[in-house]
């Protein structure tokens, strides 16, 4: 896919951010809608569209970046009581960008941040065989 995405552009400097960390690999910053204080995005400098396109590589270099940023955000608000950390992982999970990020989503005891997912009800109750059905379908793709 060619580099023209919103984040494509922001690392290139073409849009402004508020960024809090950059290194060769990555470039973190503020979303634009702050779900809660400190919000954060964690972007492969690589254009890649989603976890799907990292290679061992790529996932090495990014997600090891994920415990500092996290620190920093923790460090920078004692209010801070725990952190979101989680990916969007194709439209039908609800990404909207795509160029691969992380969200990094600060809680607070008072926030009323309530994540939304789709499933309501849990699939439940399934029989161990169909548990090692799903699970020897998983394994057998490495
Ligand atoms: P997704 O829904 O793909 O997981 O998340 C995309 C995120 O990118 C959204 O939370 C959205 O607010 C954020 N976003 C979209 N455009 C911009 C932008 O131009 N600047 C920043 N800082 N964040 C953006």
């Amino acid at each position: 896919m060619a580099a023209t995405d919103i984040f494509d552009q922001i690392i290139k400097g073409d849009i402004p951010s508020y960024q809090v960390y950059e290194d060769a690999d990555v470039l973190a910053f503020l979303d634009l809608n702050q779900a809660t204080p400190g919000h954060t995005l964690v972007v492969p400098k690589k254009h890649v569209t989603d976890i799907f396109a990292y290679d061992d590589t790529l996932a090495a270099a990014v997600l090891t970046k994920l415990p500092k940023i996290a620190r920093a955000i923790q460090k920078s608000d004692p209010a801070i009581i725990g952190m979101n950390i989680m990916i969007n992982n194709g439209a039908a999970a609800g990404q909207s960008v795509f160029h691969s990020h992380i969200h990094l989503i600060p809680r607070y005891a008072d926030d009323d941040l309530v994540l939304q997912t789709e499933a309501s009800t849990p699939e439940h109750p399934i029989t161990a065989t169909e548990y090692a059905t799903r699970a020897a379908k998983i394994i057998a793709q490495f």
